[in-house]
């Protein structure tokens, strides 16, 4: 395993984790996800991610009872919180960035993975409604209760991004270190240019979500749409309408015939890709089965494949790169 620092914090992140969402809770069994951890922490990876909002929390839950029963010790791994999404409840005070809902969404989260602090919490969208200063205030509040150790966004522009340093620093409050964005072959504005200065202004970290587009950078999806898959998953129609069209299955078609070449199969091409970006602190890996796994976690050593010609090969075939405004 590789490590290297969240953004410009001390912490020392695998560049490869685990994540929870849609499985933990809801598509795999507890056994399974207990599998799934173990492989991960015996291959290195010191990264869990979690939200309030998945599986209504019992995505916490059953990753808490895990680390319960492994009882690996708190300082060899790191697991995170989303707040935003509240865990179900619909009432105005059960949701958002305020004060109250981030109080009490910390608490719940920890009492669902039964433990004393979290290492990351994370807005999981900006909130509209609520003053970032509130926002801000509260994170900072929570650092020095020891309840959290550092926190971040997800799915926040660059410019709000900013104006939460702003507030923190003017203040001398702890402002946000990481960002969680999507990013994979399909989609990259964010990661690519809309970041770009302010990974260098203000050292941000990104951990991204679905480098494989759900599933469909898997290939699995490209001749015939296989039974027992997320994008066939009930309640998911607006997830497989965004990832499942033909222009991206032609694209992965295109894909798959390069990864055969260099004899990686898709998946860890698609995963590699993203490591091969600087700015990514972590890719979040989303795994229904041992075996994707196992074979999620060689992109490491595949991504040394991905020689500057390869990357152009492979630029040819998405033909999407975003344009810098500057450029
Ligand atoms: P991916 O895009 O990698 O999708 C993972 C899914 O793809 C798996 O569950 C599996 O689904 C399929 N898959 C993975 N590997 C393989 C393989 N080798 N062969 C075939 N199929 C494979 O990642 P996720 O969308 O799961 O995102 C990763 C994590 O990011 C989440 O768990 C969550 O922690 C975080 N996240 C954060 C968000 C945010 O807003 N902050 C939003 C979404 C995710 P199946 O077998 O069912 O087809």
């Amino acid at each position: 395993m590789e490590y290297n620092n969240l953004g410009k914090s001390g912490l020392q992140i695998s560049r490869l984790s685990l994540g929870s969402w849609l499985t933990f809770g809801k598509q795999i069994g507890d056994d399974v996800a207990e599998r799934l951890m173990d492989i991960a922490y015996e291959n290195g990876i010191n990264f869990f991610d979690n939200a309030e909002i998945y599986a209504r929390g019992k995505s916490e839950e059953v990753m808490g009872a895990i680390l319960k029963k492994k009882n690996w010790s708190r300082d060899s791994y790191i697991v995170s919180s989303k707040v935003f999404f509240g865990n179900g409840g619909q009432l105005p005070t059960q949701k958002g960035l305020s004060r109250k809902h981030i109080f009490e969404a910390c608490e719940q989260a920890l009492k669902r993975f039964q433990l004393d602090y979290l290492d990351l919490f994370l807005c999981h969208r900006p909130d509209k409604q609520t003053p970032i200063e509130e926002t801000v205030w509260s994170m900072h509040q929570l650092i020095m209760q020891g309840k959290i150790l550092y926190w971040g966004t997800s799915e926040w522009s660059a410019q709000e991004i900013m104006e939460a340093h702003m507030f923190a620093k003017q203040n001398h409050l702890i402002g946000p270190i990481v960002e969680q964005p999507e990013y994979n072959m399909f989609t990259r504005q964010k990661v690519e240019v809309e970041f770009s200065q302010i990974y260098k202004t203000v050292g941000l970290g990104t951990t991204i979500w679905s480098p494989l587009a759900s599933g469909i950078l898997s290939g699995k999806y490209n001749h015939e749409f296989p039974s027992d898959t997320r994008l066939g998953m009930e309640g998911l129609d607006w997830l497989k309408e965004k990832n499942f069209t033909v222009e991206r299955i032609d694209v992965v078609k295109k894909l798959s015939a390069l990864a055969a070449d260099l004899n990686m199969s898709l998946p860890v091409l698609g995963l590699a890709w993203c490591l091969k970006n600087p700015n990514v602190s972590t890719v979040i890996l989303g795994a229904s089965k041992e075996h994707q796994l196992k074979e999620n976690l060689t992109s490491l050593e595949a991504k040394e494949k991905l020689t500057p010609e390869i990357m152009d090969q492979i630029e040819g075939i998405l033909s999407n790169k975003p344009v810098h405004p500057d450029h």
